[in-house]
């Protein structure tokens, strides 16, 4: 049976990356007899200049219809006046998330081995490569906490319960069973309540995962042994904000905004899949923006979505191949290496897969 993907290109650089995405899921369609409905809507400015609302009442009518959602990015200058509620990032991105419950934000952090130097650590430190999964919150904590103001204070309350603990946890011993088997947790239980609560919630859902190696970290301390030695780690779970920080982080010692993908899940297999890049406007439809963030996500989606690891497996071989076969764009570009356009590293990928 087919899967049925609901296909977001949205504005700047998006419809360019997700041109390239559905190429190479159409060599996955030929190369393993995969089946997928594309099935594209609007979002984001271009919604926003034909439908009057970033995110359309139809678009999210054909989300339901699916089984994940692939978008490319939204945004740009042309939509910066609106009034904040009402631009695209705003109004079409947190409405989506909050829409399907999309709890557990999933972002890789890896070093291709092709563009250890494109890293901000130095060579000793990533020498080897990572590879570290960060599972995050992304529905409770303090982003979504009660808000109260006086005339001279003001606060944002952070609050988990623990089926909210639980799910994002399980969510992360699952993808360690299937990586190096190793968790952290990562809180802030050495001041916070809400993170006393946070860590022996883990610790007791640990239970259920006996092969699981599992540590807790401070945030404070997280923050720093990212950047002395990320090899350290497997998958990081977290609540919201630490999560948020820790994440943004984590991806600049990684290399270029081009290269990273995220997955964000709900309970069953539905996800939204999308590069952590925005619409680019400064090289929009130049044919320069890299593709593999994109793809990458799309990867994610063959994995976590539709449970196909092989062909998961076959796109990010196919991604690493074109970099060690020296194929770059202009944002990853290095010393002797052919540089080529958005199509053609599009091209390029869909062939080795
Ligand atoms: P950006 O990520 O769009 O761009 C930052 C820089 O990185 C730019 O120089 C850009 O050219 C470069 N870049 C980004 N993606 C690239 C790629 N795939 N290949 C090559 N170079 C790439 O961030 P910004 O400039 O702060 O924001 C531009 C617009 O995107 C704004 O309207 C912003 O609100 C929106 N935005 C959307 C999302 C989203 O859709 N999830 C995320 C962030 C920003």
């Amino acid at each position: 049976m087919s899967k049925k993907i609901a296909v977001l290109a949205g504005d700047g650089i998006g419809p360019e990356v997700i041109a390239e995405t559905l190429k190479v899921l159409h060599a996955v369609e030929e190369k393993f007899g995969a089946k997928f409905e594309f099935n594209e809507a609007l979002i984001g400015g271009a919604a926003i200049d034909e439908k009057g609302k970033a995110l359309p009442d139809e678009t999210l009518e054909l989300c339901k219809n699916c089984d994940a959602i692939l978008l490319g990015a939204v945004g740009g200058d042309k939509w910066d006046k609106l009034p904040p509620e009402e631009r695209p990032e705003r109004a079409a991105l947190l409405p989506l998330r909050k829409e399907f419950d999309l709890f557990a934000n999933l972002r890789p952090v890896k070093v291709f081995p092709a563009l250890a130097n494109a890293s901000t650590l130095k060579a000793e430190i990533i020498e080897g490569g990572f590879d570290i999964m960060i599972v995050r919150e992304l529905t409770g904590g303090i982003y979504f906490g009660k808000k109260g103001k006086g005339n001279d204070w003001a606060s944002d309350e952070l609050k988990y319960s623990v089926p909210e603990i639980e799910r994002v946890a399980k969510v992360a011993f699952e993808i360690a069973m299937k990586r190096g088997k190793k968790v952290c947790s990562v809180d802030k239980a050495n001041v916070l309540s809400s993170m006393v609560l946070w860590r022996e919630t883990v610790e007791k859902l640990a239970k259920e995962f006996p092969e699981i190696e599992l540590s807790h970290m401070y945030v404070d301390n997280a923050a720093m042994q990212l950047v002395r030695n990320p090899k350290q780690f497997d998958v990081i779970v977290t609540g919201n904000m630490f999560g948020d920080i820790l994440s943004d982080e984590a991806s600049m010692i990684s290399g270029s905004i081009g290269m990273l993908a995220s997955a964000s899940l709900r309970e069953d297999s539905f996800g939204l899949y999308e590069p952590i890049h925005g619409s680019a406007p400064d090289i929009a439809g130049q044919n320069k923006a890299n593709p593999m963030a994109t793809i990458l996500s799309a990867a994610m989606m063959l994995r976590h979505s539709f449970g196909m690891e092989k062909e998961a497996k076959a796109v990010e071989t196919a991604v690493n191949a074109v970099l060690e076969e020296g194929f770059r764009t202009g944002d990853i570009m290095q010393k002797n290496c052919k540089q080529l356009g958005t199509k053609e590293i599009g091209d390029e990928i869909a062939k080795r897969v």
